[in-house]
């Protein structure tokens, strides 16, 4: 059969087509294509994405990069220098210049393509019914006629002619503009119905806000409703917080070299220079102290953050998330599947005649608590009525599948996989009773804390089955399942049992049922349940995840505090945040307690507080909102679909890559592809990195910048003859500045990065510390260049010779100054000497460079050098790194004052 080729679904009409006819055209089946239609499908129709207008121009890109002021000054000096005549400066200029661009762009395309990839990682996948399996396929590999399975959370990978549903809403927002989800149908609708009325299909790139779905694909990639309006979907990826800062900081540089340089122009000339040669020389100066690769580094530190983080299962998303996550104050994290295994499994039932504790017939983690927490109660045996009644009903309204392969494997919600794989072990129901098709189903959506599920027994009786929160099934129930029948239900026994089974940190879910009357009308969709005979609890073992409470004393090294926000009840909450030793000194913060405090409150109870249960997703958004508004910077965690704007509030928003929901991953700005929490921590380790690594070439930079300018300036009030030929600059730039700072930016981090407190996001990109280092170093390079020229000029040695010694011993104190810029606070000899493999090979390549140039005869003569002996290059090697003994003994002090009154630090003390 060969299948017609399909028009847009838009208007193809599938919405007025009956399920049936749907398939026949589509030449699909319900049970889904084989994977060798796919295959040749996938010839025929394509990818199933919209193509992405590309990217501007490449040289338009490369042209970009000239556009900065630092360059324009540079520019002009290259005009400047033409007009005199001077061509080996101004093509050495644009050489530059053009390197730089050149370099920058390469850099920036990497960073670029570096984030794609990592961002397809994160691409939708979907779940789709193959060679009567059903089987998670990449969005992308999608056909028409595929079957796929829509849950809450999930976002439609094509358009689809929906063939069952139960309970569907779809968000259609980004295609109608309209703002409630829309309620989803089978039938047919009339011809000309408009798109937002097309209520029997599903359109690609909407969210399911609620409920369950299957469809049939009609049409994918640009033939899709959304494809036709694909203009939508492109972002445009805006500046970083740390560019605007550089951008300013250059804009600063600009002037104060420009009116330096005006300065030494007339100055000299005043003194009796003439114009000319000044005009070089300031021509020189500005090369020399301009860091026009500034933006490279930048570049380069972000993208190497990216993939740093990349390996450690952190997918970036925005750029910008790199470095907002090194002043990350405070992390809010999901309880289940973040900081826990997400491997429930169920440890105890609670009935009213007595409890069953599954760890005394089961071999017992060492580290488990020990029953003997739990008050003396009945023990019960897992064939007691009662015990199986809980069991059952908890796995008959259950979504969890059982594996083809092992019948001990299941798929699904870990609280269900848990619930369903305890009940068939006991015997309390049968896999056939599990697979039998239901009447009704309401699934569990986490804002309901419910399920429910209505079942007919093989006597012709309907039965409805509910599991959910204790408290949601308490206030549903009418009576209590005892020994004897039912009996009164009393919510203090409910609520201490729960209590007593959370406070071992157990997560407890209730189970009720009711016995419909055969006159009673209950169908499809499913009321709120009520009138049930609440049947018991069961409490679940949810151990930690490894290494979990080892970050969460690091991350109080780092100032960073960590809050638990969860949808399970205070006193399981509390009992996990002790075992990872979270802050429970004051009690949890509860939903219900929250929804009576205004924002101020708020602030004032979170100080302090480490826990916030049965928190909804309303209620996280305002935790984040109440947390930025005292100036923390937090990073928060979400799965669900109703995570998604606390996700986008929250300075960080982290989704899980695993558990997550679609809508959740895509508000985010990273994701764990690991679920985990230690993951967060090192990122937020790998975004002090990066922030650290800009600064400290940041500061290289100035100060060598510092120096020449200094330098310089001073050569012409002492009324020396000229301290540098501007092709010597020139040089200097290249050798020094060119290279260095970029491989600076590849520098690993100190190692104590999480035993400082976070940076101030309202601090500049150097410290109070740095500036001053930055301002004695400088000037101290300034003096040595100097001094050496002056002296040399004393011993009777010729001009060149002067020049070449004054220049080699620049050339070396930068050497020294960029190994002592590699650490902010600690020693440059704790560090790892082979830590910076391109820091040491485009150091020492320099130093080679400089020797070779002033060796060969021709380079020698266009720089002006001499060949210097082996005592000079030692005089120079030695005086050069007194630079490194400055900056040592400086931060030898302040690690000494630091310890001994850390307040006067420039850092504020951890908290
Ligand atoms: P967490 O923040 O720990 O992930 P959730 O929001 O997932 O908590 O769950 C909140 C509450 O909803 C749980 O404490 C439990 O009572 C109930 N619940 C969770 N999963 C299910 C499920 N699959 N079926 C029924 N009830 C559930
Ligand atoms: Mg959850």
């Amino acid at each position: 059969m060969t299948a017609p080729r399909l028009a847009p679904a838009a208007d193809a009409g599938w919405h007025r087509t009956e399920i049936a006819a749907v398939l026949q055209r589509l030449g699909a089946r319900a049970g889904g294509l084989s994977d060798a239609e796919a295959v040749e499908r996938r010839g025929r129709y394509g990818r199933n994405e919209v193509p992405v207008a590309g990217p501007a121009p490449w040289w338009l890109l490369l042209l970009r990069h000239f556009a900065s002021p630092l360059t324009a000054i540079l520019l002009v000096a290259a005009v400047i220098t033409a007009l005199q005549r001077h061509w080996i400066d101004s093509t050495a200029i644009l050489v530059i210049l053009s390197i730089n661009a050149a370099l920058g762009f390469v850099q920036e395309r990497k960073a670029e393509a570096d984030v794609r990839a990592l961002q397809s990682l994160s691409a939708p996948s979907c779940r789709a019914l193959r060679d009567g399996g059903e089987r998670t396929i990449p969005g992308v590999d999608l056909v028409p006629g595929d079957i796929v399975l829509l849950e809450s959370g999930e976002r439609v990978p094509a358009d689809l002619r929906l063939i069952s549903i139960n309970a569907l809403e779809i968000d259609e927002s980004m295609l109608t503009g309209e703002s409630f989800a829309s309620t989803k149908q089978l039938d047919p609708i009339a011809l000309d119905a408009p798109v937002a009325d097309r209520t029997n299909l599903a359109f690609s790139g909407t969210f399911v806000a609620s409920g369950r779905g299957r469809g049939v694909v009609v049409a994918t990639g640009s033939s899709t409703a959304l494809g036709e309006i694909s203009a939508l979907v492109q972002t445009s990826a805006g500046t970083t917080p740390l560019q605007r800062i550089l951008r300013r900081l250059e804009h600063v540089i600009g002037l104060v070299v420009l009116a330096a340089l005006v300065f030494v122009v007339i100055a000299g000339v005043l003194l009796g220079n003439d114009l000319e040669t000044m005009f070089r020389t300031a021509v020189g100066l500005a090369v020399a102290t301009i860091p026009e690769s500034l933006p490279i580094v930048l570049t380069v530190a972000l993208s190497l953050g990216v993939s740093r983080m990349a390996r450690r299962n952190a997918i970036v998303r925005t750029l910008p998330s790199v470095e907002t996550l090194g002043s990350t104050s405070v992390i809010g994290s999901d309880k289940t599947g973040t900081l826990t295994q997400n491997r429930l499994t169920v440890e105890r039932v609670w009935t009213s005649a007595g409890v069953l504790d599954l760890m005394e017939s089961v071999a017992v983690a060492v580290a488990d608590p020990a029953p003997a927490d739990l008050s003396p109660s009945t023990a019960l045996d897992p064939a007691h009525p009662l015990v199986r009644a809980v069991l059952r009903a908890g796995a008959l309204t259950n979504e969890a599948t059982v594996s083809a392969h092992d019948a001990d494997e299941y798929f699904g919600d870990a609280v269900d996989a848990a619930m369903a794989r305890a009940a068939v072990a006991l015997a309390a129901v049968t896999a056939e009773e599990r697979a039998a098709e239901p009447l009704a189903h309401e699934p569990y959506e986490p804002h309901r804390r419910y399920s429910q599920t209505l079942r007919v027994r093989p006597d012709g009786v309907r039965v409805l089955f509910v599991k959910g929160s204790p408290e949601a099934v308490l206030q549903a129930s009418a009576a209590l399942a005892g020994d004897s029948g039912e009996m009164p239900i009393d919510a203090t026994v409910i609520h201490a049992a729960n209590e007593e089974l959370g406070r071992v940190g157990l997560r407890v879910i209730a189970t009720g049922m009711r016995v419909l009357g055969p006159e009673e009308r209950l169908e499809h969709p499913l009321p709120p349940p009520s009138g049930l005979t609440f049947l018991g609890m069961e409490g679940m073992d949810d151990p930690p995840r490894e290494g979990v409470a080892e970050a969460i004393r690091e991350c109080r090294a780092a100032g960073i505090r960590v809050m638990m926000i969860t949808g399970d009840h205070p006193v399981t909450a509390t009992a996990i945040a002790e075992r990872l030793g979270l802050s429970t000194a004051r009690p949890a913060l509860t939903g219900a307690e929250l929804a009576h405090l205004d924002d101020a409150m708020l602030a004032a109870r979170l100080e302090g507080t480490g826990v916030a249960a049965r928190v909804t997703p309303q209620d996280k958004l305002r935790i984040v909102t109440a947390l930025q508004s005292r100036g923390e910077v937090v990073a928060v965690t979400g799965d669900g679909i109703n995570d998604a704007p606390a996700l986008r509030a929250a300075a960080i928003g982290v989704a899980m890559g695993r558990s997550g929901t679609d809508v959740a991953r895509e508000a985010a700005d990273i994701v764990l592809t690991d679920d985990d929490f230690t993951t967060i921590v090192g990122a937020v380790r790998e975004g002090r990195v990066t922030f650290a690594a800009v600064r400290k070439t940041t500061y290289f930079l100035l100060s060598t910048g510092a120096a020449a300018l200094i330098a310089v300036t001073l050569s012409v009030f002492a009324q020396t003859p000229l301290l540098f030929l501007p092709v010597q600059m020139l040089w200097l730039n290249v050798i020094t500045n060119g290279t260095q700072d970029i491989a600076l930016a590849f520098e690993p981090g100190e190692g104590d990065e999480l035993r400082r407190p976070p940076r101030s996001p309202d601090e500049g990109v150097l410290s109070r510390t740095l500036w001053f280092r930055a301002g004695i170093t400088g000037a101290w390079m300034a003096l040595a260049v100097l001094l050496t020229f002056i002296l040399d000029l004393r011993t009777g040695v010729s001009e060149e010779h002067a020049r070449t010694m004054a220049l080699t011993m620049f050339v070396m104190l930068s050497f020294f100054q960029v190994f002592s810029s590699r650490a902010e606070y600690t020693s440059l000899f704790a560090l790892r000497l082979l830590a910076n493999k391109p820091l040491l090979f485009t150091s020492f390549a320099a130093l080679a460079l400089h020797a070779g140039a002033m060796t060969w005869p021709v380079s020698a003569a266009v720089l002006g050098f001499v060949p210097l002996t082996v005592a000079d290059w030692a005089i120079c090697a030695v005086v050069g790194s007194t630079v490194l003994v400055i900056v040592e003994a400086e931060k030898a002090v302040r690690r000494w004052s630091r310890r001994r009154s850390p307040q006067l630090s420039d850092r504020p003390p951890v908290r």
